[in-house]
C-alpha cells in the first residue's frame, strides 16, 4: 500500500538548460503523449515532442519567471513558457483546458515519463518519426 501511495504522489521537478527556472509538480500525469504537429516539430528540433499532461494546480516554478508567448494570428493561440536566458521551453499552457503541458526533456529525471500512451497530430508527421508498435495514434486529439 505504501508504494501504491508513493507512485500516486509521484512529484516532478525540473528546470531549463541554465538553471534560471526551476519548477514542481505534484500528482499523477493525466496523460503521457508523443506529439507530431508541426509546431512541435520547431520546438523540439524536429521530432515529436514528448509531454506529460499534469492536472490543473499541480505545477508551479519554484525559481525564476518564464517569458511567455503566445501568436497574435490564431483565434485560441496555446501560451508557450520559456527562459528568456537559455531558451528552453518548460510548458504549453491551453487557456481551455487548464492543464499543463510538460516537456519532459526538462525533468530533473526523465525516466519518470516511462514512456507515451497515444501519438496525436500524426497528421504531421514525418517519415524520420517514429511511433512505437502498437501505440494509439490519432490524426490529431483522441475523441473525447
Ligand atoms: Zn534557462
Ligand atoms: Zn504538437
Amino acid at each position: 500500500m505504501n508504494a501504491v501511495n508513493a507512485q500516486q504522489s509521484t512529484k516532478f521537478e525540473g528546470g531549463c538548460y541554465c538553471g534560471a527556472l526551476r519548477y514542481a509538480a505534484d500528482g499523477e500525469p493525466l496523460l503521457r503523449a508523443q506529439c507530431h504537429c508541426r509546431e512541435c516539430q520547431y520546438l523540439s528540433g524536429g521530432a515529436p515532442h514528448l509531454f506529460v499532461l499534469m492536472p490543473p494546480g499541480s505545477f508551479r516554478y519554484t525559481k525564476g519567471t518564464p517569458k511567455t508567448f503566445s501568436r497574435t494570428d490564431l483565434e485560441q493561440p496555446v501560451i508557450r513558457e520559456f527562459c528568456a536566458e537559455c531558451g528552453t521551453h518548460i510548458t504549453t499552457r491551453r487557456p481551455d483546458l487548464g492543464a499543463i503541458v510538460l516537456k519532459i526533456g526538462t525533468l530533473d529525471d526523465p525516466t519518470l515519463y516511462g514512456g507515451p500512451q497515444m501519438a496525436i497530430y500524426t497528421v504531421d508527421i514525418q517519415p524520420f518519426h517514429h511511433i512505437p508498435e502498437g501505440l494509439p495514434a490519432f490524426e490529431r486529439m483522441p475523441p473525447r
